[in-house]
């Protein structure tokens, strides 16, 4: 294994054009299942695949880009890059010349090698995710998020992915999120992180905090200070606690983790490539990147009984005793409210209580009655006006964000999305179709409809 190569980062594609858009790893999968398609040869610029590839790569919000610049990911650059995969093949001849693919490509062909089907489901994953969801618009290339985006997570044969990296990446962004200082003593670190690495690590994987505090300085955005070992092996914690160096992000990567947009996308990057069927509530509230809503006082406050007596009547001399429970958001909606800093996604306005707190709404966009996930994708933060006449169907939203006036079909205005919050769009065709404006096969026409 070679560690030196990945403080390049990225590929070094596109060098030929004055702004570079390196490869990342999603696009560099898709590549290569196209790569594999066609039994590990280099694809024509011509071939239809490279064709629908490009057009997929064009749309996707992977980076910034004016897309008026035609070479961004076109045919040829798709072409091309099946060359450097095919270079980076253990196969080609070691005489022959090499293109400038990088570690990164090379990594994905290793991996494509090493478990065929698993890379290709990878595959599967990231075109639905590309096709099916709404989502914000690119973000300017940036540096950690692109080493965050490559980051190398270790895989034992047979084995998903190592969660060790990603969670304790996700412990460190939850302390940004807080404004806290991104580094802290090696301790506190295996105190906080040690139990996270074990209710959300796999099941048949051993702890060993000694590599996530090690090996993400191989990734460019982690320092362990104070501490060298001779051959770059990761310490043992005996060690790491006799000199209990500090730990966390390097100054440039906290910086850039602290914008709200760069922090967001890592945080939604992480959750959608390593976290897709864990419980991300729980990792958002345990991770403390979803903010306590000790001071938003929900609007459904329920009433209960007081406590009881051990013998199970009302205690004696109080005829009635009652506290208040107020709702709580789950972790991930509070996360999305905080995202959104409890501004509307239709109108951007902040919505303000009598009491101050914040106010605003997750809104399902299916609901949850009529079979609609209580997961991010199916939720929009909305002030209260907007979420009312959501649900009654005065409006509805076109997969390309639109607000629909329902009755005029007017456009009233476009959603907003933060990086990292993405709406399925089958749940918005479920809506619209509840508004008789589209088809869904779970919405039965209802009566006097469209006769
Ligand atoms: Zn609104």
């Amino acid at each position: 294994m070679t560690i030196g190569d990945a403080a390049h980062g990225p590929d070094p594609e596109a060098k030929s054009t004055s702004k570079s858009f390196p490869w990342i790893r999603e696009e560099l999968i898709l590549a290569c299942e196209l790569y594999f398609d066609h039994g590990c040869k280099r694809v024509d610029h011509n071939d239809p695949g490279v064709a629908a590839l490009s057009t997929l790569l064009r749309s996707a919000n992977y980076h910034t880009v004016d897309l008026s610049d035609h070479s961004f990911r076109s045919h040829f650059s798709v072409s091309r890059k099946t060359s450097d995969l095919h270079t980076a093949h253990p196969d080609y001849p070691a005489e022959k010349k090499r293109s400038n693919g990088g570690e990164p490509t090379a990594r994905v062909v290793r991996e494509f090698l090493a478990d065929e089907a698993g890379m290709r489901a990878e595959a599967k994953r990231i075109r639905s995710s590309l096709t099916t969801t709404l989502h914000a618009a690119p973000l300017p290339a940036n540096r950690t998020l692109l080493q965050i985006q490559n980051m190398r997570v270790h895989r034992a044969a047979g084995m998903p992915a190592s969660l060790h990296k990603p969670i304790a990446l996700l412990w460190a962004l939850g302390r940004l999120a807080r404004g806290e200082v991104p580094q802290v003593r090696w301790k506190q670190f295996r105190d906080e992180v040690g139990p996270l690495l074990e209710v959300f690590g796999h099941e048949s994987s051993k702890v060993t905090l000694e590599n996530p505090v090690w090996y993400l300085r191989t990734d460019k955005i982690w320092e362990v200070n104070g501490l060298t070992t001779p051959d770059d092996r990761a310490p043992s914690v005996s060690r790491l606690d006799a000199v209990n160096p500090m730990v966390g992000f390097t100054t440039e990567a906290a910086a850039d983790l602290r914008r709200p947009d760069i922090r967001a996308a890592a945080v939604g990057y992480l959750l959608r490539r390593y976290f897709s069927h864990a419980d991300q509530d729980a990792l958002l509230a345990r991770t403390r990147i979803a903010p306590d809503d000790a001071t938003n006082v929900a609007d459904t406050e329920v009433r209960i009984p007081g406590p009881r007596s051990t013998e199970g009547g009302v205690p004696p001399g109080r005829t009635s005793s009652t506290t208040t429970r107020f709702k709580r958001d789950p972790a991930f909606v509070r996360y999305l409210k905080g995202l959104y800093d409890d501004k509307c996604q239709i109108c951007n306005s902040p919505m303000r209580s009598i009491n101050g707190g914040s106010r605003s709404e997750g809104a399902h966009v299916r609901a949850l009655k009529e079979g609609g996930p209580d997961s991010m994708d199916n939720l929009l933060v909305l002030c209260a006006t907007h979420h009312v006449e959501f649900d009654g169907l005065a409006i509805h939203i076109t997969d390309r964000g639109d607000v629909i006036t329902t009755d005029t079909g007017e456009v009233e205005g476009h959603l907003t999305f933060m990086p990292g919050h993405s709406v399925n769009l089958d749940h918005l065709r479920y809506h619209r179709a509840l508004c008789g404006r589209d088809e869904h096969p779970d919405v039965q026409r209802r009566p006097g409809q469209g006769q």
